[in-house]
């Protein structure tokens, strides 16, 4: 349902849809994940207007801009174990003026006490007071690994990207995103959240929930699916890309469903 919306939003605007497989996270990538995704988007006829990038092979790239956060202090060593920080989510900031040397600890980047508001073109404005709802975060975990957040930031610049439209579960990563981006200098995207497909249980999609993979010998029937999910007007039975090329004439946000959850899309 992401493919779609972003797919059509970005066509109906004359942009260009960028795939990029965002795998900082190396442990928890699940073998052969990346090439059974790329095969999917093939198969729902979907095709990036530019090179994919695996984020994996950018880790050099995180890296120099995390020492740009440095020059400029806007970073911190923290040596705070999981252990230390239980269940709390919001960090107290217990390392930032201790000065640690950056050698393996974990880097964190300061949040100051402001309001960061953003106006989603689908969930209308939605704020976060960096200090007291989120603290300072991590960027580069002690084991090295690259934080999501930042990873997308940088490539979301480098690749210029000028709108994101992903799935409401990562609604409350946004204003991170945002004053990140501001520390970088970089220029303020647009974004539109989309409701996610829940299961009966009332779960999001996914593997955690076990939800079934895309049978793609059924991929126009499911393609369809999505569209009527999103609340568009359907297509015709086809094959993918035609379907596609329909759904981006009749492409209208004002029709997608309101929330930020859709139940029952499986009839
Ligand atoms: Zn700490």
């Amino acid at each position: 349902m992401t493919a779609v919306a972003s797919y059509c939003d970005a066509k109906a605007h004359h942009g260009q849809w960028i795939v990029r497989i965002e795998d900082t996270d190396i442990p928890r990538i699940y073998p052969d994940s990346e090439q059974h995704i790329l095969k999917c988007l093939d198969a729902f006829g979907f095709q990036s207007d530019a090179e994919i990038i695996y984020q994996r092979h950018r880790l050099d790239i995180y890296q120099s801009v995390i020492e740009q956060l440095k020059q400029k202090h806007f970073v911190y060593a923290c040596e705070c174990t999981r252990k230390i920080l239980g269940s709390n989510h919001i960090y107290a900031g217990t390392c930032r003026d201790k000065q640690l040397d950056f050698q393996d600890q974990a880097i964190r980047v300061k949040v100051s006490d402001q309001n960061i508001c953003f106006n989603d073109r689908l969930q209308g404005q939605h704020c976060a007071n960096l200090q007291r709802d989120l603290g300072d975060f991590v960027l580069k975990r002690r084991d090295g690994i690259i934080n999501y957040q930042l990873a997308v930031v940088v490539d979301d610049y480098l690749q210029e990207i000028s709108h994101v439209v992903r799935g409401a579960d990562l609604l409350d990563n946004t204003e991170r995103q945002i004053w990140l981006g501001q520390l970088l200098g970089y220029p303020a995207l647009e974004y539109m959240h989309l409701p996610l497909a829940m299961n009966h249980l009332g779960q999001k999609l996914s593997k955690q929930n076990l939800a079934q993979a895309l049978d793609l010998k059924h991929a126009p029937e499911l393609l369809l699916q999505a569209i009527i999910a999103l609340g568009q007007a359907p297509v015709d039975l086809d094959q993918p890309d035609l379907m596609l090329a329909q759904a981006v004439a009749q492409w209208d946000i004002s029709r997608i469903p309101q929330g930020t959850t859709l139940q029952s899309i499986y009839q």
